[in-house]
């Protein structure tokens, strides 16, 4: 049966957690795999922690999460208003960061890549990023 849900939250990274088994407590309805929750758990947090530290850079502002289930298949879409991607393709190759001093290892693009069926990101420098991943 199709079903749809969305929600907006605070980019604080207290919400990531929260964002995260919102997302998982939708999917359960498909009667998922142990291994599907935690691969689309782990895809969500990224792109929610990507949202929080690159998009908005530590200012609190909202992250939308958008979910749907369609003839079987499960959509996830996460979209922030913030800085935005000038360019899309080399922010999703393995090891690429813009925050290499905050430790960060530039694998959320390629995580999201290896637990999902599918990533498409769309960006524009000013005006923010969406995320939308199936499965
Ligand atoms: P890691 O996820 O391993 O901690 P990372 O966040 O830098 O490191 P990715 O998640 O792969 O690595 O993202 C790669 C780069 O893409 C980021 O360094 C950042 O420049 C850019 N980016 C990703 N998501 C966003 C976003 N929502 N808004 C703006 N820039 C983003
Ligand atoms: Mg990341």
């Amino acid at each position: 049966q199709n079903n749809e849900m969305e929600i907006r939250f605070d980019s604080r990274s207290e919400n990531e957690g929260f964002a995260r088994v919102s997302v998982a407590s939708f999917l359960t309805q498909l009667n998922p795999t142990v291994e599907e929750v935690a691969d689309v758990k782990t895809a969500v947090s990224e792109a929610v922690t990507n949202a929080i530290i690159h998009g908005y850079e530590q200012r609190v502002e909202k992250v939308k999460i958008h979910c749907s289930i369609e003839n079987q298949l499960f959509t996830v879409e996460i979209s922030d208003r913030g800085k935005g991607i000038a360019n899309v393709e080399k922010a999703m190759e393995p090891m690429f960061t813009t925050k290499p001093e905050d430790d960060r290892s530039g694998m959320g693009f390629s995580f999201m890549e290896a637990f999902m069926d599918t990533v498409e990101v769309e960006s524009k420098v000013g005006e923010g990023t969406s995320v939308k991943m199936t499965k």
